[in-house]
């Protein structure tokens, strides 16, 4: 499948865990081939249990750079804890305590600093692990155990994605800052959800935050049931494509317990993934759709909905 693009990125995300973020992405990534597919979700990495290969070379160490306070030249101003706006420095009785856990490493305590009392140090956060499997490269960060800050080692695996040839990320779960560094600078956006009040609700987050970040986007409802339709008038109502819907079907919960594809175990499931990317690179084919999409298309995320498998409205 040609993307008519040197490179197209699509993120895979959910508002929440359990909905089926990683088969969507691992079986794209599956029946796409020859693609990088990115594991974002660095507390919990388990693209791997499903695409696994031998490792590429030995993982990265990524750091962050905290500062280190220098007290023969500190005079507990107090400058630099007032600058830091994550509360990671605090001044009690002159002497600077540092909570490197809550350090964003944007080093501007460090240039704040009147007395040139602080250096920024290397503290490390997690690895980043390449591995190679039939045609797909599966990049994953691994954050380290009491380790919190994960937007860093989210975009030290991005930093891994090609400058040409497709990319799939898939996202951590929920709308947090992990989320929202993983899907910056993204193409495309997939919304996994489920047809629950609890999918319901935190696709509407998710939308939320994709909308804020004025990226295109499309749905896949997972564990489709035609008794439940709430996702489905939402996404009708709020002009939201439903560009798939994979049903609830209890073997592919055994594929997934065995750590198998649903396109390998289930190759009947193979055209639905296949159409999946289709839809995607049609939409990002068409620059009108790409492009207004961000300012609200009205065939795409404006105004009347396209119907499934007709996603070119009017005037695209
Ligand atoms: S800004 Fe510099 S001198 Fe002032 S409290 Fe912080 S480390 Fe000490
Ligand atoms: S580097 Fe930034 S986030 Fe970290 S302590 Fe300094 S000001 Fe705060």
């Amino acid at each position: 499948m040609g993307t008519g693009r040197n490179r197209m990125i699509i993120a895979v995300a959910s508002g929440k865990g359990g909905t089926g973020k990683t088969t969507v992405a691992a079986n794209l990534a599956r029946v796409r081939g020859d693609v990088t597919l990115l594991d974002c979700d660095v507390e919990e990495p388990n693209v791997h249990l499903f695409i696994s290969g031998e490792p590429q070379g030995e993982p990265e160490v990524v750091s962050l750079l905290v500062p280190e306070v220098d007290e023969s030249r500190c005079d507990g101003c107090a400058a630099c804890s007032n600058f830091c706006a994550f509360k990671a420095l605090a001044v009690l009785d002159k002497r600077v305590l540092v909570f490197a856990e809550m350090c964003h490493g944007c080093g501007g305590c460090a240039r704040v600093c009147p007395q040139g009392a602080i250096r920024e140090v290397p503290k490390r956060v997690g690895v980043v692990e390449t591995m190679g499997a039939d045609g797909v490269t599966v990049v994953q960060g691994r954050l380290d155990v009491g380790v919190a800050m994960a937007p860093p080692l989210v975009r030290a695996v991005k930093a891994h994605i090609p400058k040409t040839g497709d990319a799939i990320l898939d996202a951590p779960p929920g709308t947090s800052c992990p989320v929202v560094a993983t899907l910056r600078e993204t193409d495309f956006v997939v919304l996994v959800t489920e047809p629950t009040p609890f999918g319901l609700n935190d696709l509407k987050l998710a939308v939320e935050v994709v909308r804020e970040l004025g990226l295109p986007f499309g749905v896949v409802v997972n564990r489709a049931d035609s008794s439940d339709d709430r996702v489905a008038t939402y996404c009708r109502e709020a002009s939201i494509p439903i560009l798939a819907e994979i049903p609830d079907d209890r073997r592919v919960a055994e594929a997934y317990s065995r750590g198998e594809l649903m396109v390998d175990a289930l190759p009947e499931y193979r055209p639905l993934f296949e159409q999946l990317y289709t839809d995607i690179v049609r939409l990002l084919q068409n620059p009108l759709i790409a492009g207004v999409a961000r300012a609200s298309c009205p065939c795409f995320m404006g105004g009347t909905p396209m119907p499934r498998g007709a996603l070119q409205g009017p005037h695209c």
